[in-house]
């Protein structure tokens, strides 16, 4: 028995499943999660010492590498202060300064703990902001785990096969409409059906939750338009994308603005930090500058600040980063489909930037239903057989990998390897 094989029985006695996120159990591919002890730079390693290659980067946060230097540095020089005075701190307002200089289109900002907090924050706010209840989705995207959004969900909530949560009460799902990624006319439709009821549409401007799914052109466009023709509020999700494929995310890379942005993962430099900001006018409405209430004991706490602002920085002063992080997801994709190619496979590769998936399906994906024609048993042979050569990969079809910086070239070789070897293993 390994030790994580240990662990995962103990763990099953006292926490549900064994784990405290869904996806981590493995559930979707089979056999015991590895339990992990440390990890540093491009590596991980599991509780029986053996390493792995990183491509989860804690499902996104280390876009820097494990335990980088500078972020190491902030939290150790911050923990001499005391850990959390629930009152304001300077990092506070440094941090709030640095993400209005990175994004562009958020004027104020308010910093919670998750990008779950962020998301039901902005819903509420775009709720208070326009006196209108319901919200618009699309399938296959996920936004945390409030009641709202647990409406045909993606990421953990697929992988577990319940994207309509149990526990949302019928009044909750619906107030939140659902339309195919990808599918303005859908859009149109439910504003034509729902007309001046409609709050906010939340989306991710790239999904990772789907896998990797890009907005066709015009999509994003389009979205903006309408959410301006019917006083709707636009929210960019970027949890995932903020501060990884561009300083000001996708909103930077596609040139399309919202109104309103959650961020979380990269922001707190590993640390438990989400955040939502935008317009002024609309971020003016939160309490206590506005009626609409949000708060949190341990929000911008000074060691996760820390954290977050050696992160933040350092990704403000090298833009080289995101160079080198298109190069490498570029690499890997293209490595990936001249394995395809040996293989005599014809699935579908999904790449922007540091995040990518290999979709088991012939179709070009996207949206929800395309995702969902993968052939998820051949994913789970496959994820096993890259983690036998040493290759830690998401443990789910409906996820993107995360790229570090940290990954070498001899690394990206070796992960090239692996899929081909694995992708003949698995077939
Ligand atoms: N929004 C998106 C796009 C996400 O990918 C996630 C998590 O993966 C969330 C929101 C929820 O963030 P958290 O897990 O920090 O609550």
């Amino acid at each position: 028995m390994t030790t994580s094989e240990q662990l995962f029985e103990q763990a099953k006695q006292v926490i549900p499943g064994g784990v405290n996120s869904p996806v981590r159990a493995f559930r979707a591919v089979g056999g015991t999660p590895l339990f992990i002890k440390s990890a540093k730079g491009p590596y991980i390693y599991d509780e029986d010492g053996k390493q792995y290659i990183e491509l989860i980067n804690s499902w996104g946060p280390m876009i820097l590498g494990h335990a980088f230097e500078p972020v190491e540095e902030a939290v150790r020089e911050a923990i001499q202060h005391s850990f959390s005075f629930g009152a304001p701190t300077r990092k506070e307002v440094e941090m709030a300064e640095l993400i209005i200089d990175m994004v562009p289109s958020v004027e104020k900002v308010r910093m919670v703990n998750s990008g779950t907090e962020a998301t039901m924050a902005a819903i509420r706010v775009a709720r208070g902001f326009t006196g209108r209840d319901k919200i618009i989705k699309f399938e296959g995207c996920y936004h945390g785990h409030g009641d709202s959004f647990l409406i045909a969900a993606g990421s953990g909530a697929v992988t577990m096969g319940t994207p309509d949560s149990p526990g949302v009460t019928k009044a909750t799902a619906l107030d939140t409409l659902t339309a195919p990624y990808n599918n303005l006319q859908a859009v149109e439709m439910l504003i034509d059906n729902n007309a001046n009821q409609i709050a906010a549409i939340i989306l991710e401007p790239v999904v990772g939750n789907m896998g990797c799914v890009l907005p066709e052109p015009g999509f994003l466009e389009g979205i903006r338009t309408l959410c301006d023709q019917h006083g709707i509020i636009l929210i960019f999700d970027e949890v995932m994308t903020g501060f990884r494929l561009a300083k000001g995310g996708a909103q930077e890379r596609y040139g399309v603005t919202p109104d309103l942005t959650t961020m979380g993962k990269i922001i707190g430099g590993g640390m438990p930090v989400g955040a939502y900001g935008g317009r002024a006018d609309i971020m003016n409405i939160v309490s206590p500058a506005g009626p609409v209430y949000q708060a949190g004991t341990l929000s911008g706490n000074p060691i996760a600040m820390s954290a977050g602002l050696a992160m933040l920085r350092h990704l403000n002063e090298h833009p080289e980063v995101y160079t080198r992080l298109d190069g490498i997801g570029g690499r890997l994709a293209d490595g990936f489909r001249a394995g395809l190619v040996k293989a005599g496979l014809n699935y579908t590769i999904n790449q922007i930037g540091s995040m990518f998936t290999l979709f088991m399906t012939d179709r070009s994906v996207s949206n929800f239903v395309d995702a969902k024609s993968c052939d998820l048993p051949l994913f789970g042979r496959y994820f096993h057989a890259m983690l036998k050569r040493g290759v830690y990969l998401a443990p789910s079809q409906f996820e993107s990998l995360f790229v570090s910086v940290a990954l070498t070239d001899d690394l990206i070789e070796q992960v090239i390897q692996a899929n081909e070897e694995s992708l003949m293993e698995a077939c």
